[in-house]
């Protein structure tokens, strides 16, 4: 690309010139055309046509809510446009784990990986150790570093709890990493009347019940939310209000780009352009002439705040399964019994979790001979009970297992999902007290852990596995989450 940029001019070498001349005017009409249908909309300032964002006039009822209208409801306020998309990203996640667990790792500088630096706690960092430094620069750097290699089951665990908290406060979450949510908040505008005072109370609330600090940003699009959250880590919270973006974007280094890499980043200073505001006055066509289409149109929308990407929910589970193998297989009935009632608590609570009830249960051995038996039964009723689901299976269990050959895998399977709409029973006042029951296992296992409290069978089971705080670490822990 023959553009060069000195500070905050933009020259272009003769031969591009023309080309780029043309393609500024074509620019400038595209613009002045997307200004014009923007102003015949909204019908304000053509000054402030050109920004995207630009925030429009609030009617006179949305400004008056004592006005007579507003009263008599005739005439209904639109909601005030909020920064509906929220990043929230644990800080230095893998270390704060480890110092969380570890009370005399608290306040010191913590060093987790095999190698090189895979997460540094922040006083680690404030002495200059940065992630991905190998070991013996980072130590030379910060002698007095703890190093401990990681326990990445429970870093997955310290996740999934702060997921279940952010879901407590909308329904729209994301994991796009490990420690790295996205939340879209929007709709909720009258549920949230204080919405600031919301993300500060998450915010809170996460270091609360976990004890991780994580930073914040809000804004009206991914790209703009994940660059406030990460620009005042630890604890960092920054909204960025709708038409604001641009503005908050301009003196930010090009390198704060979500996919803007290393290569690219050397490459625009290269011509000069270091901060984004300087990145935004290059055409188009020169950034895709430069990066090719897709990543030239990429850092063009994203260089303006634009971001097309949306907040993915997860998808609802059309079945459910757990399953495990047992090392050199087992003839234990007790034992067998005793992990299918795991399996099936485990169901169980994902089922309550997406909000469904099982019409299908299904059961499967396999003995150490590779001999398989299956077999799946319609439930008198739908249910999401671990108790009803478990007596299923364990009469089907009585069936299946018919030879004198120990067991090498045992898995437990629900299908024929169905919204969960049950309503308190009459006359059933056992299945109202199991409810309540299973809501408030629910509720404690989800802030303290699965192994806070379990049915007394489970003992057993605990004696052949080794815990975690999200459950029993079992042979193919991947299947039985
Ligand atoms: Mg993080």
């Amino acid at each position: 690309m023959d553009v060069c940029v000195e500070s905050e001019s933009v020259v272009y070498t003769p031969a591009t010139e023309a080309m780029l001349e043309g393609i500024a005017l074509a620019e400038e009409a595209e613009e002045s055309d997307r200004g014009s249908t923007e102003n015949s909309c909204a019908g304000h300032n053509p000054a402030d046509s050109a920004h995207a964002k630009t925030p429009q006039p609030e009617p006179a009822t949305a400004k008056n809510p004592w006005s007579a209208w507003a009263w008599l409801g005739l005439c209904k306020a639109p909601a005030r446009k909020i920064p509906n998309i929220v990043h929230v990203d644990v800080d230095a996640f893998f270390a704060s784990v480890e110092q969380v667990l570890n009370p005399r790792l608290r306040g010191k500088p913590v060093l987790v990986g095999r190698g090189c630096v895979a997460s540094a706690s922040y006083e680690a960092k404030a002495l200059g150790v940065k992630t991905a430094m190998g070991f013996r620069e980072a130590l030379r750097v910060c002698p007095k570093a703890i190093v401990v290699p990681g326990q990445y089951e429970h870093y997955a665990d310290f996740a999934e709890r702060v997921r279940r908290i952010l879901e407590t406060y909308t329904p729209a979450v994301e994991t796009a990493a490990l420690d790295d949510f996205y939340l879209d908040f929007a709709g909720t505008e009258r549920l949230y009347p204080d919405y600031r005072g919301t993300l500060v109370r998450l915010q809170m609330e996460v270091f609360k019940e976990t004890g991780l600090s994580v930073s914040l940003g809000a804004a009206r699009t991914k790209v703009v939310a994940s660059i406030a959250s990460r620009l005042e880590r630890p604890r960092g919270f920054r909204m960025v209000a709708p038409g604001d973006e641009e503005a908050f974007l301009t003196p930010l280094p090009v390198a704060k780009l979500h996919g803007i890499g290393h290569v690219h980043t050397s490459t625009l200073a290269e011509r000069g352009i270091t901060t984004i505001g300087q990145l935004r006055r290059v055409p188009k066509a020169a950034l895709q002439a430069a990066f090719g289409e897709a990543i030239g149109l990429q850092i063009w929308e994203r260089a303006r705040g634009l971001d097309g990407r949306e907040v993915l929910l997860p998808s609802t589970p059309k079945s459910v399964s757990r399953e495990t193998t047992i090392e050199g297989g087992t003839i234990d009935t007790e034992f067998l019994g005793g992990l299918i009632e795991y399996l099936s608590e485990r169901i169980g609570s994902t089922l309550r979790e997406y909000g469904k009830q099982a019409r299908t249960l299904g059961l499967r051995l396999r003995y150490v001979d590779y001999f398989s038996a299956h077999q799946a039964v319609r439930l008198i009723k739908p249910t999401n009970d671990e108790r009803e689901l478990l007596s299923a299976a364990k009469e089907m269990f009585g069936k299946l297992f018919t030879r004198r050959v120990a067991v090498r895998l045992a898995g437990v399977s629900v299908t024929n999902l169905e919204a969960d709409r049950r309503q308190n029973d009459l006359f059933d006042t056992r299945a109202n007290r199991r409810w309540y029951l299973n809501r408030e296992m629910d509720r404690v296992r989800g802030r303290f852990g699965w192994n806070a409290v379990f049915y007394g069978k489970g003992l057993a089971l605990r004696e052949h596995y080794a815990t975690k705080p999200n459950g029993l670490v079992l042979s193919t822990p991947c299947l039985s989450r």
